[in-house]
């Protein structure tokens, strides 16, 4: 077959693109090469419905040991009794837990996606929010931070089946026991979604999610540093609440229950090239470089956002606990738009955000968000932070200056060739 040169120029270029720029998307993170091997291989072409050595198709012997893998390390790096590595995402996971155990029409409640929550938790536009009614808390105007109090009069005014926590711009780290006594007072479970910290978390450089949490999603490519994918964990299997029985009479555990909500509930077959690349980040997670990774990531952040704040930027909640921080630009006069169509001219990737109680429509914004874990992958410490965040002031304040946006722009590249990424 002819090699397929419009596709490889393209993945080529994207290669450039991340060689060359300064990556500061929250989200986003850089595999090591041993990641991207075992998600480029022949692992891609196996069925394996079911789960490792309960398979619906033969010839699962090797799959189901590189599965086991990395349900083995996930529990491990977590502390979890029981893992489902296999969602595709993590809004797979997300939507694999509330229809293993909600009902269409069941109330939710989240975090509010114009405060930092996710579309997963309860937003109109999606799954969450169509099939179950939702609500929402929030920050408080004058600190930018959650009221615990205030989040539980809304838990037993709305007496949701399933209270939601975790975020996608947030900055600060969560009371899980607050809101594992709000979800006692009402009856409802708590499910903590730690797609953005995980790796933070399973460091121990934040608050513990399990100890309280009856459930836990999170992706594995954003702190974590794995394959794009997500999974489902508990600290503790129990029996389900709602009275469900096996054919033996038995209540069902929450395990077999959540299994089944990814598997026939969600999704079909398992991506087992992905799930032994999650295997691969898992043990790098587990490696005492990784500790100390991430221990750089938090650095970088408080870093990041006292510069900004020296700067005279607004950050939400002045600071941050985690790996990210929402800038509200108002005080500089700017939109989230056009400081991310601006920062890409000079090769710095951030995304537009919506603020809380922002003024404008998520197409323009009032903010942006910023966050540490890609450019500590590539090896920038504290000192590269501030100048980070001069390059972004430069950009910013000469927004109209294309001889300046240009000029930054091959500083920036230059900068870059200092800090190598992938080996080939
Ligand atoms: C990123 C994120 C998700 C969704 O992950 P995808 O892999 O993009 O589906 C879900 N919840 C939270 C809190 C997130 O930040």
């Amino acid at each position: 077959m002819q090699r397929d040169s419009q596709i490889f120029d393209l993945i080529q270029k994207e290669h450039q693109r991340q060689l060359h720029g300064i990556e500061l998307i929250a989200s986003e993170n850089f595999v090591s090469d041993q990641v991207m091997e075992a998600m480029g291989s022949v692992l891609t072409n196996k069925y394996a419905e079911g789960l490792p050595s309960k398979r619906y198709y033969g010839g699962c012997e090797i799959v189901d040991q590189s599965e086991q893998l990395a349900i083995d390390r996930a529990k491990q790096l977590f502390g979890a009794e029981w893992v489902n590595v296999q969602p595709h995402s993590g809004a797979q996971a997300n939507a694999a837990v509330m229809l293993a155990i909600l009902n269409p029409g069941d109330k939710i409640l989240g975090f509010d996606l114009s405060h930092g929550g996710h579309l997963t938790h309860g937003s109109l536009v999606n799954f969450s929010g169509k099939l179950y009614q939702p609500s929402f808390y929030g920050v408080e105007p004058e600190t930018g931070e959650i009221n615990w109090a205030k989040v539980r009069e809304v838990a037993e005014r709305e007496k949701p089946k399933l209270i939601i926590c975790g975020a996608s711009a947030y900055s600060r780290d969560w009371n899980y026991q607050a809101l594992r006594e709000a979800a006692d007072a009402v009856g409802a479970l708590l499910l903590a979604d730690i797609s953005h910290p995980a790796g933070l978390i399973a460091t121990g450089l934040l608050n513990d999610p399990f100890e309280f949490c009856h459930i836990v999603t999170t992706t594995t490519h954003k702190t974590l540093r794995g394959p794009r994918g997500g999974m489902i964990m508990m600290r503790k299997d129990f029996e389900n609440p709602y009275g469900l029985k096996t054919p033996k009479g038995e209540l069902r555990m929450m395990s077999s229950l959540l299994d089944s909500g990814v598997f026939p509930g969600t999704q079909g077959g398992p991506l087992e090239h992905v799930i032994a690349a999650k295997a691969v980040a898992f043990h790098e997670a587990l490696s005492p470089s990784y500790k100390e990774y991430t221990a750089q990531v938090q650095k970088n952040a408080q870093v990041l956002a006292k510069s900004f704040v020296d700067r005279g930027y607004k950050i939400i909640s002045s600071g941050t606990d985690n790996h990210l921080m929402l800038i509200d630009l108002r005080s500089k006069d700017l939109t989230g738009k056009l400081a991310e169509n601006t920062l890409i001219k000079a090769d710095i990737t951030i995304n537009k955000n919506m603020v809380p109680f922002d003024d404008k429509s998520p197409f323009v914004t009032s903010g942006i968000r910023i966050g540490s874990a890609a450019v500590t992958t590539r090896g920038l410490k504290e000192q590269d932070m501030d100048r980070i965040v001069d390059y972004i002031d430069r950009v910013l304040m000469n927004h109209d200056n294309e001889t300046i946006l240009s000029e930054t722009r091959k500083e920036i590249n230059n900068w870059m060739q200092q800090f190598p990424l992938f080996s080939y």
